[in-house]
């Protein structure tokens, strides 16, 4: 495999430097023709950090690139066309049934029914048949119910093993699961296992409706663009999705669905719980809340959260945070919306002193109703906000908490 650089059609302009997303592209001098270094020609050197990506390929107008790169093909022991189905894994926590799952189901449905195959549910825990029937509610055909005490509490080992098991069973398409604490440590275990791709902390979900594959969305390169993700070659496509990126949809009590109980021998992982503290805090999460009042770096210091808090506390809501404001030191990480914070999708999401940085929109964009507050009227934030507010926030927060106040 290979990056060529066809030396007599190069002209050096140097347009594919800027398509190398590694910067494996430079320019050199060549002395091709034997003329005084005066003459020398400029030509694209590829460097080691190629990852022969083929992106730099199309951008050469005098056709001076010639990637060689061998197609991949599906291993001939596991053909693509025996997996069907749309899986999602329900997370479960001390038996209660996770609100992200409810969101990958509303999804998957879509899913499902776009390629005309089934929804599944999988279950792993223990004591959970009570728990089934709200699965089919939320759109599930069929329920997969892994129930043994050794699944009762969250063991790595012992969930990437059974499930990687069910996987090379029943050999699903696509296998979606929760980007939370639990999907992070042991769903990249189980692709793994079963030797595909996993695409972690997915924006978006599409079925491709020509090649019938599932086009996987997340943010690359430091949030700087979007990149959508195939994986042709192997099965199932895999893809966690962080909590609210999705919206659940509404029960219907009336869907009824097939449950399949499987009987495993589980071996005991080698880690022991030893006890499990819960986290305490007396603030609203910013995850689970309906409304969020939000501060970046245009609070200009970390005093002005005051009157956020005193915002959200007249409104029930949450106090979030930009990144901006949580690497100055200003409020914790606790509150941060984002890339690398949490995503949100309240009902209602008020942005102050926040600029609308990708890496922070990725978080929040999907909120229902969106105002932002910022001095500045050409700041990216207006550009996803159903309310723009210019002004300064330490004028227009409190006067907010006026009217809502009645004073
Ligand atoms: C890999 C990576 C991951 C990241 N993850 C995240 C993430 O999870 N979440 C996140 O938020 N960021 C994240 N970032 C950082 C992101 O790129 C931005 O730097 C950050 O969001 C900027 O924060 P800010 O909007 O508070 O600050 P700024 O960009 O400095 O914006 C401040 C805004 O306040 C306005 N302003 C100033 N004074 C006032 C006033 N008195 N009244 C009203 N408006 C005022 C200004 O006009 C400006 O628009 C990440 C970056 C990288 C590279």
């Amino acid at each position: 495999m290979s990056l060529e650089i066809i030396q007599d059609k190069c002209t050096g302009c140097g347009i594919c430097l800027k398509a190398c997303p590694f910067g494996a592209l430079t320019l050199e001098m060549r002395d091709k023709l034997g003329l005084p270094p005066s003459k020398f020609k400029r030509i694209v050197k590829v460097e080691v950090s190629c990852t022969l990506c083929g992106a730099c390929v199309p951008t050469c107008k005098f056709d001076a690139m010639k990637l060689d790169k061998p197609e991949a093909a599906a291993p001939a022991d596991r053909p693509l066309d025996a997996y069907r189905g749309i899986w999602v894994y329900v997370e479960q926590r001390g038996g209660h049934i996770e609100g992200v799952s409810f969101e990958l189901l509303a999804k998957g449905r879509e899913l499902a029914d776009q390629r005309k195959t089934e929804l599944v549910g999988v279950l792993l825990g223990h004591d959970m048949k009570g728990k089934v029937d709200e699965l089919f509610a939320r759109g599930a055909d069929k329920v997969i119910l892994a129930d043994h005490p050794a699944l009762a509490g969250f063991d790595s080992d012992a969930y990437a093993d059974v499930f990687a098991e069910l996987v090379k069973k029943h050999k699903p398409e696509v296998v979606l699961a929760g980007g939370t604490s639990i999907g992070r440590t042991f769903i990249p275990r189980v692709a793994i296992r079963v030797k595909t791709g996993l695409t972690a902390d997915c924006t978006g979900l599409e079925i491709d409706p020509k090649e019938n594959l599932l086009l996987q969305t997340r943010p690359a390169f430091g949030g700087n663009i979007m990149a959508t993700i195939i994986c042709p070659n192997h099965r199932p496509q895999m893809a966690t999705v962080r909590h609210k990126v999705f919206k659940a949809g509404a029960p219907d009590p009336q869907r009824k669905g097939t449950l399949i109980e499987e009987v495993m021998d589980i071996r005991a992982g080698r880690a022991k719980v030893v006890e499990v503290i819960r986290e305490m805090t007396n603030e609203i999460n910013v995850a689970e809340a309906d409304i969020i009042v939000s501060g970046g770096r245009g609070l200009g210091g970390p005093d002005n959260f005051k009157l956020l808090f005193e915002l959200a506390k007249e409104l029930g809501a949450a106090v979030g945070a930009s990144r901006g404001a949580v690497d100055a030191g200003w409020i914790s990480s606790f509150h941060q919306v984002g890339q690398t914070g949490k995503t949100v999708c309240p009902k209602l999401y008020i942005a102050c002193g926040i600029s609308g940085a990708i890496q922070h929109l990725v978080g929040m964009s999907s909120s229902d109703t969106i105002v932002a507050i910022n001095k500045d009227p050409n700041a990216p934030i207006f550009d996803v906000a159903d309310y723009a507010i210019v002004g300064d926030l330490t004028e227009v927060v409190p006067a907010i908490t006026k009217v809502l106040r009645g004073e």
